[in-house]
């Protein structure tokens, strides 16, 4: 059998890599450079100017060590060619690209946009031109663009990371997952920046609390977060930059800054496929519409990743990229899991969570919630790291951990506990008693743990909870 896999991010390579493991001649054909968005444009360049943000914060905190330096200054110039450097390092050491190799995919970089010409064959704009028993698309998605006039004078996050120079100031318009992270790394580079947010509050597919306590920190570390702000009329551009005219009850209002980002979600990469002409059914924004097996609305055509629009991330897209070419060599024999799905970003303070927000969890179970500050954790006071929250929501009736949501230091990592306790399908009174090295950030599982349940008044062997007191 020979498969065809469109696009070559981690949803691809995993396709391609499970297609030619089960015996299928394979082709993997994508536009740019191996390992899509997310070695090239995405979590890569985000984490590694994340982390630069974070060893400007640290280093910020020497003085209170006792470590004398003086002031550090940033020179961006440099850290885009580590930027670069990462990028290149990543993509040849960790995304998988020796196995595709070893298991013989025949890999076509910078082909191009493939499109169909018949239902079984694809051709690329470099005239390359393929045809298999079955394809899999897994072509991603695209930043969603403003339709405004001058919606053009706008950048998307990946001109943002393309900067020569650190802008004097900035607007960011929209405060989800990139958005916040956009303006939480450029603010540490010393940019001006106002982060604006169309609903009454910033990151609202998080638990309230934590999106209160990220704007309150934001606001605190002088981003100007305009929640509610109205609606967009225009972009203009100026001497210094660009202008964003915007009106709320009637009232224009506008911003001029020397960069405006807009980051208001994304829509799939799918307008020139030429889906229609094979009958593949998309839906809103472009995605393509999948069954649990992730087969699309033509039998021999499957998608996995982003281009389906579920909750675009790495884990899931790997995930998926398992399951599609597991069934178009085996048939429909696997189904997409809705496993536990930990989410975080790099922010300062950093967030994640994993499982239900208080506010879901209440609607349909019976809950108890426990909390624990970073003011009351012996590691973060150590580390001088004490602002934050881990909010644990556990069922009454069955001890079981229903969600996770932490803000502060390290909080991506410390849902990842959490999320390895939910899918191993622990009660709250299991997970504390694992004795969790003392101090650490993981530590403050434990003590929550142990909170909720004593307030479940099960029964707990006293000795472990996270080496806590
Ligand atoms: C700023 C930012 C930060 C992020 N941070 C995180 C994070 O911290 N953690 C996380 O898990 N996820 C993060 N993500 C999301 C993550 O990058 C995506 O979920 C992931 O890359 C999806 O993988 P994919 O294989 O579906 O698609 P992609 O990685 O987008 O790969 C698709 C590939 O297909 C190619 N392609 C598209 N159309 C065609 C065509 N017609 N013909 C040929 N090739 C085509 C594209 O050029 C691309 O190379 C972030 C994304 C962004 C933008």
């Amino acid at each position: 059998m020979d498969v065809i896999v469109v696009g070559a991010g981690p949803a691809g390579v995993l396709a391609a890599l499970r297609a030619a493991e089960l015996g299928a001649r394979t082709f993997l054909v994508t536009r740019g450079q191996f390992g899509g968005m997310a070695a090239n444009d995405g979590p890569v360049p985000v984490r590694t100017l994340a982390h630069a943000a974070r060893l400007l914060r640290d280093a910020r905190q020497l003085g209170r060590y006792g470590i004398a330096i003086s002031e550090p200054v940033l020179e961006y110039p440099r850290l885009l060619a580590r930027v670069r450097e990462v990028v290149d390092d990543v993509r040849r050491h960790s995304t998988l690209r020796e196995h595709v190799d070893r298991l013989g995919v025949t890999l076509h970089e910078q082909a191009g946009t493939a499109r169909f010409v018949d239902p079984h064959t694809i051709e690329t704009g470099n005239g390359l031109r393929l045809r298999a028993d079955r394809i899999i698309l897994c072509a991603g998605g695209l930043s969603r663009r403003l339709p405004v006039p001058g919606g053009e004078f706008a950048a998307t996050h990946s001109d943002a990371w393309s900067l020569t120079a650190v802008p004097r100031s900035m607007l960011v318009l929209g405060g989800g997952a990139t958005g916040v992270q956009v303006a939480s790394i450029f603010n540490a580079f010393g940019c001006r920046v106002q982060l604006f947010h169309a609903g009454p509050r910033i990151l609202p597919t998080e638990d309230e609390d934590v999106s209160a306590a990220v704007a309150a920190a934001f606001r605190e570390s002088d981003i100007v977060v305009r929640e509610n702000f109205g609606a967009v009329e225009s972009f203009e551009k100026t001497a210094g930059g660009v202008r964003m005219i915007f009106s709320s009850d009637g009232v224009r209002d506008s911003a001029e800054v020397a960069l405006a980002v807009v980051a208001i979600g994304w829509v799939a990469d799918t307008a020139d496929m030429n889906l229609a002409a094979v009958g593949v059914e998309c839906g809103d924004r472009g995605f393509v519409r999948v069954d649990p097996y992730l087969r699309t609305s033509a039998p021999h055509v499957f998608a996995a990743g982003d281009i389906t629009g579920r909750l675009m991330l790495v884990p899931q897209a790997i995930h998926d990229g398992f399951v599609a070419g597991t069934n178009a060599v085996r048939g429909a024999t696997t189904r997409r899991g809705d496993d536990v799905s930990p989410i975080g970003s790099f922010t300062d303070p950093e967030y994640a969570q994993v499982g239900l927000t208080e506010a879901q969890a209440r609607k349909t179970h019976d809950v108890v919630v426990a909390v624990v500050r970073f003011d009351e954790t012996t590691r973060t006071i150590i580390d001088g790291r004490s602002f934050g929250f881990c909010k644990l929501i556990a069922d009454r009736a069955t001890a079981k951990i229903l969600g996770c949501h932490v803000v502060g230091e390290r909080a991506v990592e410390i849902v990842q506990t959490v999320a390895i306790a939910m899918a191993a399908g622990l009660r709250v009174e299991q997970l504390a008693e694992i004795p969790l090295s003392f101090p650490t950030y993981a530590g403050m599982i434990g003590r929550a743990a142990y909170r909720a349940a004593t307030q479940l008044n099960r029964e707990l062997d006293w000795r472990a909870h996270g080496g806590e007191p």
